[in-house]
């Protein structure tokens, strides 16, 4: 019997990060304002790259000041077995993102992680901005369109693992194989009748693999 290979799509902010960065860049940063552009996003009207560009509108910080904040960032202290485990089977790990790459770069080279990820590109010249690379038209809504990753980046044949907690992981995980979730991504596999097992982080992953 062949085993069929397997292919992990993760999410990062709040998934493998404890926090989410951007909320935490939001509450640190932000003046007041930010949660009505935030509601906009969730109720899908604006884009992200619209709604992150506005929210940095409100901002008084620099990259010494975001930085600082990342220092203080935790991971999932499970995180690096599971890494472990998916190298030893030859299972292929992509990080997707619908929050920026100057923070994952930041958080996974302090941890001495090199895991290839797909994310939004921030930058600084006086003040915050992002750019879409991986901006799908046809979705519209997304910085970073995971479902269109997902499957440009999954070889034919491999069973899709999707991992998250949040919003912009409901259109990947529909498209998945297999789904781990916590968070609003839970409620929402829950509401749609999708399956999802349920965890609270990698731990419980790398139990329900085993
Ligand atoms: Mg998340
Ligand atoms: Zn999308």
């Amino acid at each position: 019997m062949q085993l069929i290979k397997k292919v992990f799509f993760i999410d990062f902010d709040g998934t493998i990060t404890q926090r989410d960065t951007c909320a935490a860049m939001v509450e640190a940063f932000a003046d007041e304002g930010w949660q009505q552009i935030n509601e906009l996003w969730e109720r899908r009207e604006i884009s992200t790259e619209e709604c992150a560009n506005k929210t940095f509108q409100l901002f008084h910080a620099t990259m010494d000041d975001l930085s600082q904040l990342l220092d203080a960032i935790k991971i999932d202290e499970n995180f690096g077995d599971f890494l472990n485990f998916c190298n030893k089977n030859g299972y292929p790990v992509y990080i997707l993102s619908d929050g920026y790459d100057f923070c994952i770069e930041y958080i996974l080279k302090k941890h001495g992680f090199k895991i290839p990820y797909y994310a939004n590109h921030l930058e600084y010249e006086k003040g915050f901005r992002i750019s879409c690379t991986y901006y799908n038209q046809d979705c519209g809504l997304c910085g970073t369109c995971k479902r269109f990753l997902l499957e440009r980046l999954t070889q034919p044949g491999s069973q899709v693992v999707y991992v998250g907690d949040g919003i912009s992981d409901i259109c990947p995980a529909s498209h998945s194989d297999l789904v781990f979730a916590k968070g609003r991504l839970l409620d929402y596999c829950r509401a749609e009748g999708i399956f999802a097992i349920p965890v609270a982080g990698f731990a419980g992953v790398l139990e329900k693999l085993d």
